[in-house]
């Protein structure tokens, strides 16, 4: 049998991969580490910095080069989110926000002519997107939308209603909204009563579009804003809807298998950098006379971690490289992974603030703050609730699966 197979790194799979994984880690140890704890503290999006990412080709990773974009893949967003979750995970969010939801979904479902005229300016950095889905009374329940958008005699459509937590909604100190939304609305209601979905795209500088509250004090995720957005018979042009009224949940559905995945691999770069401190910790720290990790019950909690790593880095990966970023398909997995990578890596923070004892609950140890942004991952981009109820709807329909 030919051994050449072993050679196959799942989580580096070519050599652009294990180069861009280089370059993000360097950029990390550079540029990301050193700002990290402070915009925690603060609560600032350090806007500069995102777009220094526009200028090393990071921000429309999946895009096509002649739009600006680096035109890679789905493994490639995983290894950009873990690296940069190593060290600030809420800087990853906004940048999840900006790549996965806004650039990737108009890669995959927009016109051409929306294509030309937007994504060279997100790509650069030079505008900062985000996606509006949730809102104050529906967030899981997302058919259950009100923000409505009703075209007139014109041609052009009027949007009314509000969208909640909605990442980078607000970009700056001033409160300025978002250049351009991906914005999800109900221009029509089926006999169920559910929203017939529409996508449209509003820029900044368009009548009735406004940023609302920003969402202060969150647990974690400091360094990403939140924020309200308010649409207020708000006036978009006939050539921002995006495919045909009613068409979204579609692309609605492909693009949150992405961001689910994405999400997981935020949670393997957190899981690394606990597992990496509570690991050296436990050599660096003596009591009774002994490095702690010679202590049965810290060496549960570093064994644990580990296989627990593994599992999730494995299960990332190999999920990610099935997915095809112009198809829908692989939920099962995508919630799966979800499902697993969040809460192994909520648990493994969890650790290593114990191994670190009092030090793991101070900012300056890093762990706390893991553990605080590790947490809205169970939560945001799908509940662990809503991938339990996802996962055993789809092993009903193809209980083949399990082989
Ligand atoms: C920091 C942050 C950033 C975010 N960024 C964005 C963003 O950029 N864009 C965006 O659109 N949204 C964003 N969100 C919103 C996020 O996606 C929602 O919070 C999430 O989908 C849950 O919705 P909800 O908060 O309304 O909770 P709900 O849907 O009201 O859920 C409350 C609880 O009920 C459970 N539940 C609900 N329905 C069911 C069911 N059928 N079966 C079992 N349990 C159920 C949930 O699992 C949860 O435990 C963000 C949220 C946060 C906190």
């Amino acid at each position: 049998m030919p051994e050449a197979w072993r050679d196959m790194d799942i989580t580096n799979p070519t050599e652009e991969h294990a180069m861009l994984r280089e370059m993000v880690r360097n950029f990390v140890a550079d540029r990301v580490e050193p700002q990290a704890l402070e915009n925690d503290r603060s609560e600032r999006f350090n806007l500069e910095l995102f777009r220094e990412m526009g200028g090393m080709g990071l921000l429309g990773l999946t895009a096509p080069p002649e739009y600006g974009g680096a035109g890679m893949d789905c493994t490639s967003v995983a290894i950009v989110n873990e690296e940069l979750s190593y060290s600030d995970p809420g800087l990853c969010l906004a940048f999840l926000a900006h790549d996965q939801l806004f650039v990737n979904n108009l890669v995959h479902s927009g016109n051409d002519v929306q294509k030309q005229r937007i994504l060279p300016n997100v790509c650069s950095g030079e505008w900062v997107g985000c996606l509006g889905m949730s809102e104050p009374d529906h967030g899981t329940d997302v058919l259950g939308m009100q923000t409505s958008a009703v075209q007139s005699d014109d041609g052009t459509w009027v949007i009314n209603g509000r969208k909640m937590w909605i990442t980078n909604g607000i970009i700056d100190e001033e409160g300025s909204p978002a250049d351009v939304v991906w914005l999800y609305a109900r221009t029509g209601t089926d006999a169920k009563g559910r929203a017939e979905v529409s996508t449209f795209l509003v820029e900044k500088g368009m009548k009735g579009y406004s940023a609302g509250q920003k969402i202060e004090d969150k647990l974690g995720m400091r360094a990403s804003t939140t924020a309200e957005l308010v649409f207020e018979d708000c006036i978009v042009p006939a050539e921002n809807l995006v495919g045909k009224p009613g068409e979204s949940m579609i692309h609605l559905m492909r693009n949150l298998e992405h961001e689910r995945v994405g999400l997981a691999a935020m949670s393997v770069g957190i899981a690394r950098r606990c597992l990496a401190d509570m690991n050296s910790y436990a050599t660096e720290r003596e009591a009774f006379g002994k490095e702690i990790r010679d202590f049965g019950q810290i060496q549960r909690h570093i064994g644990e971690s580990w296989a627990e790593y593994r599992a999730m880095k494995a299960y990332v990966y190999d999920t990610a490289r099935q997915i095809d970023l112009a198809e829908a398909g692989h939920r099962l997995d995508s919630d799966g992974v979800k499902l697993f990578a969040t809460t192994a890596a909520k648990n493994i923070a969890d650790r290593a603030i114990q191994v670190m004892g009092g030090y793991g609950y101070v900012g300056e140890y890093v762990v706390e703050r893991m553990w605080r942004d590790a947490k809205l991952l169970e939560i945001g981009g799908g509940t662990l609730e809503s991938h339990q109820k996802n996962i055993t709807k789809d092993l009903k329909r193809d209980p083949e699966a399990i082989n």
